[in-house]
């Protein structure tokens, strides 16, 4: 247990750095395509911390408790991604000014983040469903997180903000989609949670 515990809580330490950096920067520079990365990035955290739980724990966490909490945090994760659509849709009508050199760093940083959170865990994710399934999921976000680089870009070169505000509907909406697609395909395990793994050996 102990030698997966260690991959997993260098992978929910790295992801906390994203997260941090994303949601000050996004603060900070109202870049909503930033925001709504870093609290997609809030959710994973979530999701990491019941991966590093249930490998720390003696007796692990029982499937059913893990799919509970899973469950819990996607639908969490779609509430929340739909009043971004709504933050977005406002700033259509009303365009705030958006510091765009903010989410070109910060965006980098969240891509080299989810980035290295895949690289530790593809080690122990050949042996791992649900370690697999993380892996798999955070080298996705390494492409997810060049969104608010490539918004920063295009508002710096531009001088308009809409372009922030556009990346952030793309990437809400593919939040949202990804999130209701992963609750439906894991329907049979929610009925079965003794078919999932989790952390007893
Ligand atoms: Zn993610």
């Amino acid at each position: 247990m102990a030698h997966r515990r260690r991959p997993l809580a260098r992978a929910f330490l790295l992801n906390t750095i994203v997260l941090v950096v994303e949601l000050v920067g996004g603060v900070q520079a109202s870049s909503l395509s930033l925001i709504v990365d870093g609290v997609h990035n809030l959710s994973d955290e979530m999701a990491l911390g019941f991966l590093v739980l249930a490998y720390t724990l003696r007796q692990g966490l029982s499937g059913r408790l893990l799919r509970a909490a899973n469950l819990f945090n996607s639908v969490g994760l779609m509430a929340i991604s739909v009043v971004l659509l709504w933050q977005v849709v406002e700033r259509f009508s009303q365009p705030v000014p958006v510091l765009g050199v903010v989410p070109v760093v910060a965006g980098i940083v969240g891509a080299a983040g989810n980035w290295g959170v895949a690289r530790v865990l593809r080690e122990p994710a050949r042996e791992d469903a649900a370690i697999r399934l993380a892996y798999v999921h955070n080298l996705g976000d390494t492409l997810l997180s060049l969104g608010p680089a490539v918004a920063g870009a295009l508002v710096l070169a531009s001088g308009r903000p809409l372009f922030d505000t556009v990346v952030a509907l793309v990437i809400a909406g593919i939040i949202l989609v990804t999130t209701i697609r992963s609750v439906a395909g894991s329907h049979e395990e929610l009925l079965w949670p003794e078919n999932v793994a989790c952390g007893h050996e």
